[in-house]
C-alpha cells in the first residue's frame, strides 16, 4: 500500500516557508492507518525494546497502538506543564520555534530499553531532547521509530550514533 498518497503537504503552515506534512488523511483511512502501524511495529520489534515512549502529541497516536501490538508499556513524553508528578525536563529546538519536553521521574526503571516514537523527524531536535530525557533516568534509547523522515534538515547528524528507522523518507 502506497502510504505516501495519504500524507497531505500543506505549504506555509504553521509559518511561512514550512511545508507541513499532515497525517490526518492517513489516520482517517483505516487501511492506511493499519498499514502504517503494522510497518512501524515491524521496524520497532528489531530494537527489542522494554518500553515504548511516545512524544506529544502525534507520537501518542502512533506510539500507543505500537505498544499494544507489542504488549509493552507506554510512556508519554509531554510538552511543558502537562505532567502532574515529579519530572525531568529538556529544552529543544524545532523546525519552527523551541519548546520544552518533560517525563515523569518514575516513567521507567534504570537500565530499561526504550524505543522513542513520533510521527515525523525534521531537524531531529525533538527526538534528541527526548533521548536526553530517557538517559536522564538512566535508561537506554535502543531506537527511534517514526512514520516520516524528512531529509535535508540534518537529523542524521544530530542523532548520530542513534538507531533511526522510518516508514517513509521524504
Ligand atoms: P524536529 O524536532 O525538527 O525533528 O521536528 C519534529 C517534530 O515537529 C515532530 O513532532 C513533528 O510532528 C513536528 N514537525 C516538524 N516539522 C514538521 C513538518 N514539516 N510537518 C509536520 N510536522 C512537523
Amino acid at each position: 500500500m502506497d502510504l505516501l498518497k495519504f500524507i497531505r503537504s500543506v505549504p506555509d503552515f504553521p509559518k511561512d516557508g514550512i511545508l507541513f506534512r499532515d497525517v490526518t488523511p492517513l489516520l482517517a483511512d483505516i487501511e492506511a492507518f493499519t498499514s502504517a502501524i503494522d510497518k512501524m511495529v515491524v521496524l520497532s520489534k528489531q530494537f527489542r525494546p522494554d518500553v515504548i515512549a511516545g512524544i506529544e502529541s502525534r507520537g501518542f497516536i502512533f506510539g500507543a497502538p505500537i505498544s499494544l501490538k507489542l504488549r509493552l508499556p507506554f510512556v508519554p513524553i509531554r510538552k511543558e506543564g502537562k505532567l502532574p508528578f515529579e519530572k525531568e525536563s529538556a529544552r529543544y529546538d524545532l523546525e519552527y520555534g523551541n519548546d520544552k519536553l518533560e517525563i515523569h521521574v518514575d516513567a521507567f526503571q534504570p537500565g530499561k530499553k526504550v524505543l522513542l516514537v513520533d510521527d515525523l523527524i525534521a531537524t531531529g531536535g525533538t527526538l534528541e531532547a527526548s533521548s536526553r530525557l530517557v538517559e536522564s533516568l538512566n535508561a537506554e534509547v535502543v531506537g527511534i521509530c517514526v512514520l516520516i523522515e524528512l531529509s535535508g534538515f540534518g537529523s542524521r547528524e544530530l542523532l548520530l550514533g542513534r538507531q533511526v528507522s522510518s516508514v517513509l523518507q521524504l
